[in-house]
């Protein structure tokens, strides 16, 4: 890709940055994969979305009382097929697509880490599906939430233009997460949303763990991961899948990209006191490994 220099390596994982300093695409390699983590949204988020944490635990890690939130997709480029994880509001993931050379008939999957607006934004305009040729996978578990249990029209208008193309599965825990497509394997990860899954992305023996929202204030989040958000729909089980999986991808050394981590939002965890420190790929290149 033109303007664009390799400059680190962590994790087996090559941190590609744009040259023009563009925070809007940050790219990597995973193998023989190219991904890429597109920038959807930034904004302001409130502490006062947080559940768990006290009053020292606040003026400690967010002493302003807000922080910066982003909201981000990944394309994920092999020499066989293109794969969209999540759609953001679907916004600017069409300029960034243009950017990168590539038209939505050109994605083959999107795959879903839950269904809530700002990762299915994307999929659909008046009934129309934006991703012409792509098959859309969720889990079972996700799909029968919102189109039966809490049946919201947005989620059933997502998925309708897609008709056969939707694929569910059941995703299994992290240890024993199975194949969906070949090279990406489906985690579950329930307690944000009720079929909320991870997908880690695996070629040449390197992997890359895209943990949807896993987290959502990552600085307050690592240091104690039994924090949660308002609107986790159970957010118990999901401090306790957040600990399982940080803990996993610590110990394992995989590195991790998340939907609403800061740019560049992707980078290692690794141990620190009774939580988790997060190195984001840039700096931890930057920095010599
Ligand atoms: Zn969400």
């Amino acid at each position: 890709m033109k303007g664009h220099i390799i400059y680190g390596m962590l994790c087996g994982v090559v941190a590609v940055q744009s040259l023009a300093g563009d925070t809007n695409i940050f790219t990597c390699r995973v193998g023989d994969l190219e991904v890429h983590l597109l920038v959807e949204y930034t904004g302001q988020g409130k502490s006062s979305v947080l559940l768990g944490a006290s009053e020292a635990d606040l003026r400690r890690y967010l002493p302003g009382g807000t922080y910066q939130a982003q909201t981000h997709t990944l394309l994920i480029r092999s020499p066989e097929r293109v794969l969209l994880v999540d759609t953001g509001f679907g916004g600017r993931l069409f300029e960034h697509l243009k950017t990168l050379g590539l038209e939505p008939a050109q994605v083959d999957a999107v795959l879903l880490t839950h269904m809530h607006p700002d990762h299915i934004g994307g999929l659909q305009r008046e009934g129309k599906a934006l991703f012409p040729r792509a098959s859309l996978y969720l889990s079972r578990q996700e799909k029968a939430y919102w189109t039966e249990t809490a049946a919201h029209h947005g989620a059933v208008a997502a998925l309708a233009p897609y008709g056969a193309r939707v694929r569910t599965f059941s995703p299994k825990s992290i240890e024993a997460a199975e194949e969906l497509l070949p090279g990406v394997r489906a985690v579950a990860a329930f307690g944000h949303t009720p079929g909320h899954t991870l997908y880690q992305v695996e070629s040449q023996g390197q992997k890359l763990l895209i943990w949807g929202d896993l987290m959502h204030v990552q600085d307050i989040q690592f240091p104690l991961p039994a924090v949660s958000v308002s609107y986790d729909t159970d957010p118990q089980a999901a401090g306790a899948v957040r600990k399982q999986v940080l803990a996993y991808a610590a110990e394992n050394r995989i590195p991790v990209a998340g939907m609403h981590l800061r740019y560049p939002a992707v980078g290692r965890v690794s141990p620190d006191g009774a939580g988790y420190r997060f190195s984001p790929l840039e700096e931890a290149a930057t920095q010599g490994r």
